[in-house]
């Protein structure tokens, strides 16, 4: 089997800054785990506009069409403000998700017990929570046609369609499927159903899917009281799959579960390549955190983590995976922590590299 190749896109504002510890940190995979990764780097986002004018280039869209996975830091900043919208280093990511067709959007809220007070729920409703939401990314309310601000009569109306294809639907089912399969096999479908014409092919076509999957438990939920079980009893849930519009507010709903948004990871999964794993994009949930960029303070975890989803969903490496769940954790239960995780606390936090140095050293 050839190297798996690995293409990084650090981005603007501190994606440098928490890239270069997940560097490290594969650097260590592949000398002390004979796990080697062909890791290229390039431009994305303002940093791509200083060099090239452009917020992404052609061929760094073909590179990350050819690579195993793609990890990105974060894009954005006030310097680019200005531009204009064609230009702004947002639209790089997001020419990266359309062209890679990356349909299932992957929110683990994981909470690890160190930081279970950090949640706005009691501690024992969180500790030791670990689920995960896929939202469908691409279709949904947020593209349906029609779609606009009409006369009507005498009046403006506002619309926005709700639609689904059967297709749609069942690919991002099957992302789902496939990664209940990897985890607890337990996958909860969201809609409306009651309301919703789409919410019945919804529900119907997840069903469907799940014939193929007999080991895995499926059930389905009313989106709004998912939203109320979700805060009540979270554990309940191991993977739960939803529209765009539903998984958005679930998501971040989910997110705030956890705590910090330096902690979160992310990835964005597309159709399977040749050698059957998905097109896949890694990105911490933060963004590139302006205030604090420069200063070695931010929390380089979330991007970690993002590896670390890379590590079980692109390359097959579950175990290693975990491996480096439980680095992070295991610094954690020790007490070190950057700012972001400090709070009220008056003590001294760590660096971004010095946080570095402690997971390395936890592996
Ligand atoms: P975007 O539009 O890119 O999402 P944003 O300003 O909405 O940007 P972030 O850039 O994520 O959101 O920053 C939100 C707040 O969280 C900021 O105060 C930032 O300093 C903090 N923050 C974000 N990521 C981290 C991190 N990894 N470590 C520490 N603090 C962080
Ligand atoms: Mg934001």
């Amino acid at each position: 089997m050839s190297t798996p190749s690995l293409l990084i896109l650090p981005g603007d504002g501190i994606g440098p800054e928490v890239m270069a510890e997940v560097r490290r940190i594969i650097d260590w995979f592949g000398a002390k785990r004979g796990l080697p990764f062909d890791v290229s780097e390039d431009l994305v986002g303002g940093a791509a506009y200083d060099a090239h004018g452009t917020p992404l280039t052609d061929d760094t869209m073909a590179l990350a069409q050819d690579a195993d996975a793609v990890l990105l830091g974060a894009v954005g900043g006030p310097k680019y403000d200005v531009l204009d919208f064609s230009v702004k280093p947002e639209r790089g990511l997001l020419r990266l998700r359309k062209e890679m067709d990356l349909f299932a959007n992957l929110r683990p809220a994981q909470c690890f017990d160190a930081l279970a007070d950090f949640s706005s729920l009691k501690r024992d409703v969180v500790a030791g929570l670990d689920i995960m939401i896929v939202r469908e990314l691409t279709s949904g309310v947020y593209f349906g046609e029609p779609r606009g601000i009409f006369e009507d009569g005498n009046e403006r109306v506002g619309i926005n369609t709700q639609r689904y294809t059967e297709s749609e639907i069942e690919r991002v089912a099957r992302s789902a499927f496939d990664l209940a399969m990897k985890r607890d096999r337990k996958l909860c479908s969201m809609e409306k159903a009651n309301v919703m014409e789409s919410g019945v092919l919804w529900r119907e076509v997840v069903t469907r899917v799940g014939a193929e999957y007999p080991d895995v438990e499926l059930s389905h939920m009313y989106a709004d009281a998912g939203a109320m079980q979700l805060t009540r009893w979270p554990k309940q849930f191991d993977v739960i799959v939803t529209d765009n519009l539903f998984g958005d507010l679930l998501s971040d709903l989910a997110a705030m579960l956890t705590g910090s948004l330096g902690m979160l990871p992310s990835a964005s999964l597309g159709a399977p390549m040749s050698n059957g794993r998905p097109k896949a994009l890694y990105e911490p949930v933060h963004g590139s955190a302006p205030d604090i960029a420069g200063q070695g303070k931010a929390n380089p975890i979330a991007c970690i983590l993002s590896f670390a989803m890379a590590l079980r969903y692109s390359f097959d490496q579950g175990a290693e995976a975990s491996r480096l769940e439980a680095a992070v954790e295991h610094v954690l239960a020790e007490g070190h922590r950057t700012a972001d995780l400090l709070g009220e606390e008056g003590r001294a936090p760590l660096s971004t590299s010095a946080m570095g140095d402690a997971i390395l050293a936890a592996l």
